[in-house]
């Protein structure tokens, strides 16, 4: 069977879910997941250069440099990985991003395929990032309450301890709904205009929300 590649952007507010659906839909569809949150996260646990410069921007809830975030996204989709496709998760988050990501796919012969948006109510999105917490090894998501991990404090996939993001407190939270209102909603509006945009209810239980998410690929083919 002839497959192509298939770029798949991954669109909502913070706190609605992207990071645990965009891994369910890359294992899917057997495509690479690219979190530029989850790997500007790596480079700051590992001291290295643009983790420094990216921290404080983040542990505000404030957007990292386009160069930062753009460097990351070119070495991520000239990876062998990528050639099969890509689910693109917090990227893009401005329409700069957006134009970027245009011209890198343009040069492969590849274009966004579809543009899936996970809509939440902004009372939900606050409750959700407020009992997130996350594994600093795997990258697994947990929530106090709608989804603990078995034990109560380590990650059942990998046993390593829990931690509250950096930016998922108080501060943090109402700057990035701020910062995603201002500055990634208005994206909504440019896919739409491409006829790409599926809007996909985001809240529910994940199996649900993965199987609302799976009927928004039905238009795309491979
Ligand atoms: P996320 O895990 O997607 O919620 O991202 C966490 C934080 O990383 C964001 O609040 C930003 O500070 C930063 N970040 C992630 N992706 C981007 C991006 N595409 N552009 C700028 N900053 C980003």
């Amino acid at each position: 069977m002839v497959t192509r590649a298939l770029d798949v952007v991954l669109l909502g507010p913070p706190g609605a879910g992207k990071g645990t659906q965009a891994r369910r839909l890359a294992e899917a569809f057997v495509l690479l997941h690219i979190s530029t949150g989850d790997l500007l996260r790596d480079e700051v646990a590992r001291g290295t250069a643009p983790g420094l410069e990216a921290k404080a921007f983040m542990n505000r809830g404030e957007l990292v440099p386009d160069e930062v975030v753009g460097r990351m996204l070119l070495r991520q989709l000239h990876s062998q990985q990528a050639s099969v496709g890509c689910v693109y998760d917090g990227y893009p988050r401005t329409t700069a991003q957006a134009h970027l990501l245009d011209g890198l796919l343009a040069e492969l012969n590849r274009r966004i395929d579809v543009a899936l948006f996970l809509d939440v109510p902004d009372e939900e999105l606050v409750t959700r990032m407020a009992g997130r917490r996350s594994c600093p090894a795997c990258g697994s998501v947990y929530h106090l309450t709608a989804h603990p991990p078995k034990d109560g404090a380590n990650c059942d996939g990998c046993g390593s301890g829990l931690v509250l993001r950096d930016d998922d407190h108080d501060g943090a939270i109402r700057e990035r709904l701020r910062v995603y209102k201002a500055a990634t909603a208005p994206l909504l509006d440019l896919y739409r205009g491409r006829g790409i945009l599926r809007e996909i209810a985001g809240t529910g239980t994940p199996d649900q929300v993965h199987g609302r998410l799976r009927d928004g690929m039905r238009s795309v083919k491979r």
